[in-house]
């Protein structure tokens, strides 16, 4: 079994924990602290509310040793508040959290009219069928750096991004029943198990 972790201080933390459970081989962990952070061998950063998620990984210690096994190749996916947790730019704040990933994020970046909606977009790296997307108060990429994969735009604005051992989505798989980004995001904890 391959224990793959869902950061647990706030957030949609079951919603995760129960897409993981849904798929064979893997075990979700919930973590909440740097030592169930040495017991998995990739991460979820849920949805939430960044700026709370952010204050706990600081008062729970948990900055410093996200940002090292990130560095060290363990896969991270941030979801949402989670992508704004990986960011090393928040272009409408004056703060960063985890600065691991190569772009320039705006928080609540649709504005109160499209605060949250639904979509749907064929993003082929992922998955052949449609894939549902649910954007509540999401960010949007501002800008990513070259070592950055564009993988999916949704009304021309960028929603989900790789580099290296990285992924974040602006969206919430974690809030359908498609399983297409957790069975990626296997896939990617699967090959750093293999090839480091
Ligand atoms: N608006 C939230 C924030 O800035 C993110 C919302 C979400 O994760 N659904 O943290």
């Amino acid at each position: 079994m391959i224990n793959i972790g869902v950061l647990a201080l706030q957030g949609s933390i079951a919603e995760h924990v129960h897409s993981l459970s849904m798929i064979e081989g893997i075990t979700p962990c919930e973590v909440k602290s740097a030592s169930d952070l040495e017991k998995i061998s990739g991460l979820i950063l849920p949805g939430g509310e960044s700026t709370t998620i952010g204050k706990l990984i600081k008062d729970f210690a948990l900055t410093a040793p996200i940002i090292k096994r990130a560095k060290e190749g363990m896969p991270i996916w941030g979801t949402c508040a989670g992508m704004i947790l990986m960011a090393k730019e928040i272009v409408n704040e004056g703060y960063v959290h985890l600065g691991i990933m190569d772009i320039a994020v705006r928080r609540n970046a649709y504005g109160s009219q499209l605060d949250s909606f639904n979509s749907t977009a064929s993003i082929p790296i992922i998955a052949h069928e449609d894939i549902p997307l649910v954007f509540i108060r999401a960010p949007w990429v501002e800008t990513a750096g070259e070592q950055v994969r564009i993988l999916a735009r949704v009304n021309h604005r960028i929603a989900a991004v790789q580099q290296d051992n990285m992924l974040a989505t602006s969206f919430h798989p974690e809030l359908t029943t498609n399983l297409a980004f957790h069975k990626y995001f296997t896939g990617m904890v699967k090959k750093y198990l293999i090839c480091g």
